[in-house]
C-alpha cells in the first residue's frame, strides 16, 4: 500500500465508479435494502442528483441481534437489478468470509465493515475476489492497522482496494464518532491507494453530513459515501443520519462547486 511503491494515486474502477483519478467518486444509497421501493426510489434519485455508485446494506453487521440484519441474498438481488435499470455500480458489505463468492455475484465493490477490519479471514478471502473492496477504518483502529489490513488483501493478489475514513471512537459524545478528516492528506502521503470519507458514519446527524462532505473534497478525498433514505424517519437502520434525496441533490450541488475549486 506504501507510497514509495507507486508514485501516483491508484485509479480503482468498478462499473459506473473510478476512483482515484481527476473525478470525485460519489456512492449514494440507504444504509439497508429494505424494500424494491424503497431502493429503487433512492437508486433513481441518487443517479439523477449525480453520484457514481449505488450504496446499500443486505448483510447487516447491526450491534443488537434483536437489530434488522438485512435482507440478505434477497436484498443482494434488489441491488442487482437497481444496477440493471440505472447503471450505477453496486458497493455492498460482506461480513463473511464464506459469503464473499456470493456477494461477488451481485456486487461490483465489496465493502468490508469498519467491525471487520481486523477480521484477517474475510481480509484474505477478499483478496481472492475479482471485485474491488472498499475497507473501512476499524472505529479503535489506527491508520497502521487499516494499512496493515489492506496489505492482507493486496497480497492476497486484490490490487483494488479503497481505503475509507468512517470517523473513530474518542470521548466525544456529541457525535456518533469523530470524523479525523486530516486522514485524507496524511493517507496520501502514506499511501497510493484511493482514499473515501463517510460522513454519515463519520457524524451520526443528517444536518451535519454536507458540511463534512464538502470538507472531505475540498482536503483532497478520492471519494465520500453518503447514505441517502426517502423516508429517513421510518428507516430500518441509520435513519438519523440519512440525507432525504432532496438533500442529497442540494448537496451534490455544492459538492460540485466544491470540486472545481479545489
Ligand atoms: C454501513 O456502511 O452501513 C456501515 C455499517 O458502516 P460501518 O461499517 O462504517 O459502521
Ligand atoms: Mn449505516
Amino acid at each position: 500500500a506504501s507510497r514509495e511503491a507507486h508514485d501516483a494515486t491508484s485509479v480503482v474502477t468498478a462499473g459506473s465508479l473510478s476512483v482515484g483519478g481527476k473525478q470525485v467518486g460519489v456512492m449514494a444509497g440507504p444504509c439497508s435494502v429494505e424494500s424494491e421501493e424503497q431502493l429503487m426510489t433512492t437508486a433513481r434519485a441518487v443517479k439523477a442528483a449525480g453520484a457514481t455508485a449505488l450504496r446499500g446494506g443486505a448483510f447487516k453487521p447491526r450491534t443488537s441481534p434483536y437489530s434488522f440484519q438485512g435482507m440478505k441474498e434477497d436484498g443482494l438481488k434488489l441491488l442487482a437489478a437497481a444496477r440493471d435499470e440505472t447503471g450505477l455500480a453496486v458497493v455492498t458489505e460482506v461480513v463473511a468470509p464464506d459469503d464473499v463468492d456470493l456477494v461477488g455475484e451481485y456486487a461490483d465493490v465489496l465493502q468490508i465493515g469498519a467491525r471487520n477490519m481486523q477480521n484477517y479471514r474475510l481480509l484474505e478471502a477478499c483478496g481472492k475476489s475479482h471485485r474491488a473492496v472498499l475497507l473501512k477504518r476499524g472505529p479503535s483502529a489506527t491508520i497502521d492497522e487499516m494499512l496493515l489490513a489492506a496489505e492482507y488483501i493486496l497480497d492476497g493478489g486484490n490490487p483494488n482496494v479503497m481505503l475509507c475514513e468512517r470517523g473513530i471512537r474518542t470521548f466525544e459524545s456529541h457525535t456518533r464518532f469523530t470524523l479525523p478528516l486530516a486522514t485524507v492528506p496524511y493517507l496520501q502521503q502514506k499511501t497510493h491507494l484511493p482514499v473515501i470519507i463517510d460522513p454519515s458514519h463519520g457524524t451520526g446527524h443528517t444536518a451535519l453530513v454536507p458540511a463534512m462532505a464538502k470538507a472531505a473534497i475540498a482536503a483532497g478525498a478520492d471519494g465520500v459515501i453518503v447514505e441517502v433514505h426517502p423516508d429517513p424517519e421510518h428507516a430500518m437502520s441509520d435513519g438519523y443520519q440519512s440525507l432525504r434525496c432532496e438533500q442529497f441533490e442540494e448537496m451534490m450541488q455544492q459538492c460540485r462547486r466544491v470540486a472545481e475549486a479545489v
